[in-house]
């Protein structure tokens, strides 16, 4: 049994809607291929009422927050609506949240503003975190000794949490596991030679699976589209990097999933 532990399967992104036939499809041809639990992040405040479509289903693990492109100088209106949500529909997680200078030149006044609104709104849904004593999920792009700095200064050991999609230096992911943080990995980090090393590093019962589905926005120039049900393909690649069993692997993912999810 597989789990998609980073999926966005009701966000439209370049849709105008989504409808429960949208998920129930995505949702059985994940069943088929053995995937039974997805990790559904929401993360932005605009698609917050898409609550309706997922409660119906309860295979899917709810995460809100909000995503670091949606930063600005002032949170504190989306940040009373992210409050709202998690009294009200008892999510298991708060993300996507965190950094990303991929496309920020650190070194104009331009990209420090933008560096420092990120790191603002971080900080301010770590804390909201604590608040309701639930685990972070982390997007974090080229910016290993920010984030860091922000969760050791606001002692994210305490909640834990996971990296989605991680692209972190040898250091920091060291780091990050003495903190009790898990390691995800998808298709798009599969794609990078470098994800074998850090594979091989990081302990079974740290690391997760998942797709970041629709993962299509990772590939711009192909027509590649990920979805939950490609997981178990995942775990396939990463239990052979780990030389593990496939069963065994998934159970192990499946185990710290349960525990970080308080399922
Ligand atoms: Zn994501």
């Amino acid at each position: 049994m597989f789990i998609d532990c980073h999926a966005h399967i009701v966000h439209p992104f370049n849709f105008t809607t989504i409808t429960q036939d949208d998920v129930e499809e995505v949702i059985a041809a994940a069943r088929e291929r053995e995937v039974h639990h997805i990790v559904s992040v929401s993360s932005n405040p605009d698609y917050f009422t898409f609550y309706d479509i997922e409660k119906c289903f309860e295979n899917l693990i709810r995460v809100v927050g909000i995503q670091r492109g949606l930063a600005q100088d002032e949170h504190s209106t989306m940040l009373s609506s992210l409050k709202e949500q998690i009294e009200l529909t008892k999510p298991k997680a708060i993300g996507e949240i965190g950094l990303d200078y991929t496309s920020l030149d650190l070194e104009s006044a331009k990209g420090e503003a933008v560096r420092k609104r990120q790191q603002k709104l971080f900080r301010k849904q770590i804390l909201m975190a604590r608040e309701f004593d639930l685990p972070v999920v982390i997007h974090a792009a080229e910016a290993d000794r920010d984030l860091l700095g922000i969760l050791e200064e606001q002692h994210a050991e305490e909640i834990g949490g996971m990296i989605h999609g991680c692209s972190c230096g040898r250091e920091t992911r060291e780091r990050l596991l003495d903190m009790g943080f898990l390691l995800s990995f998808g298709p798009s980090q599969l794609e990078r030679p470098e994800t074998l090393e850090m594979v091989k590093q990081t302990p079974a019962e740290h690391l997760l699976t998942e797709t970041d589905a629709p993962a299509w926005l990772r590939f711009p120039d192909t027509s590649v589209e990920f979805q939950p049900a490609d997981v178990s393909e995942v775990a396939g690649k990463l239990a052979r990097m780990k030389g593990m069993e496939l069963g065994d692997f998934a159970n192990a993912v499946l185990k710290s999933a349960t525990s970080l999810f308080n399922l």
